[in-house]
């Protein structure tokens, strides 16, 4: 079970994006956003390859992170098994994004299915791609696969590329919080 690289890499940049700007727990502890500087650099890592570079301006970086929090209600309904509301708000994001889908040959001039915003600019095209991802992770079998993590003090989310499917945490720290505090208690 696995999703093609390109949906791949928009559900990884997806993940990347609503923990960086969701305010919550992470892993722990409280967690509050980056702002300024801070906040347009990690929009840039998330968004950037090992061979090519972004350099969203602040203003770019702060309008993609608009769909955060309809992103991240994706994946908390989806967690929850309420794949009709997540798919509802994924086709708000479709239609309010306008992504369509575009074949794009690679590098060695295979053809691969890739999302586009209504033009190539940063913002409408990241946007468009993240609502393509959630939607493409929706519609298959892999919709279960969007989680939030059930670690206690942690509400990151995550896409379980496991190969049974059976992941609950954001992190393997989170894993190992959750097996540390069990531990405690049978020994307890
Ligand atoms: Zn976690």
């Amino acid at each position: 079970m696995k999703f093609d690289s390109h949906v791949e890499r928009l559900l990884d940049v997806t993940v990347a994006l609503v923990n960086l700007a969701s305010p919550g727990e992470a892993r722990g502890t409280a967690y509050a956003p980056p702002v300024g500087t801070d906040l347009v650099r990690a929009v840039a890592d998330a968004t950037s390859t090992p061979d090519r570079r972004s350099r969203p301006t602040a203003a770019q970086a702060g309008a993609l992170l608009e769909v955060v929090p309809r992103a991240r209600a994706v994946f908390e309904a989806a967690a929850s098994d309420d794949l009709a509301t997540a798919a509802g708000i994924v086709n708000d994001l479709l239609e309010s994004t306008a992504a369509r889908p575009r074949l794009d040959p690679d590098a060695e001039g295979r053809f691969q299915l890739h999302f586009h915003g209504p033009d190539d600019g940063y913002v409408r095209g990241w946007q468009a791609g993240l609502a393509s991802g959630l939607a493409v992770a929706l519609g298959s079998d892999l919709g279960g696969r969007l989680g939030v993590c059930s670690a206690p003090a942690c509400d990151r989310v995550y896409v379980d590329g496991s190969k049974n499917g059976t992941r609950r945490f954001c992190s393997t720290q989170c894993q190992s919080r959750v097996k540390a505090a069990a531990h405690r208690a049978r020994t307890r």
